[in-house]
């Protein structure tokens, strides 16, 4: 896919106040700090569409992008930041899991996991989650240009073996860097087919 526009739609903190849901959206989901601003940037190959943030769990908005006129990126709010109170925390869930559970136009989330990293526990939970409620999903790793490709598939190993103790099979997966671009046509092809159907 060739992306030919990509322009921020809106950013909204209530699941009524979101556009009408019109056109085929993509939500990318992650613990803060994965890369989620930068992969969206380096797939829409802008590099000051998402914000990439310093002040991780700082924004707790859902935001909208129109790509080619044709479906919507959305990026939600990063999940597992230490410093936010459990009430903030709760407000995130349920907000997060209305959406999720609510949006009729959402074909897959993509969720994000540093590909550096052994399972971690918070990722596994929420991918665990997705299954249960039959939200398609797909899992993004990200940061590849960090360490060796043996590296990164061996964490993707794990990461797969542990979901096959809750689920028969795996959802597809990617390998990403937003440094290097790797991946980003798979994935973009991977919206594609699905825009297509
Ligand atoms: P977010 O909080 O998930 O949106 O994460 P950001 O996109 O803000 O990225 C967090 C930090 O990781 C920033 O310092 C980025 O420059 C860095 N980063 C993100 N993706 C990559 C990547 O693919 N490669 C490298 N080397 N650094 C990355």
């Amino acid at each position: 896919m060739i992306i030919k526009s990509a322009t921020f739609v809106s950013s909204n903190n209530r699941v009524d106040k979101l556009p009408a849901p019109a056109l085929p959206e993509y939500a990318f989901i992650g613990r803060s700090n994965v890369g989620k601003s930068s992969l969206i940037n380096a797939l829409t190959g802008n590099r000051h569409l998402a914000k990439t943030s310093q002040t991780p769990g700082k924004t707790q908005l859902i935001n909208h992008f129109l790509i080619n006129e044709e479906w919507y990126i959305v990026d939600l709010p990063g999940y597992g930041f230490a410093k936010v109170s459990k009430s903030s925390r709760a407000a995130w869930e349920k907000f997060i899991r209305r959406y999720l559970l609510l949006r009729e136009n959402l074909q897959c989330v993509f969720v994000l996991i540093d590909s550096r990293h052994e399972p971690q526990k918070i990722d596994l939970d929420f991918c665990y989650w997705l299954g249960e409620q039959r939200v398609p999903f797909m899992l993004v790793f990200t940061k590849a240009d960090k360490q060796s490709q043996a590296q990164s598939d061996a964490n993707i190993g794990k990461f797969r073996k542990a979901l096959l103790q809750w689920f028969e099979e795996t959802p597809p997966h990617f390998l990403t860097s937003a440094e290097s671009r790797l991946g980003c046509a798979e994935l973009l092809t991977a919206i594609d087919e699905i825009n297509a159907k």
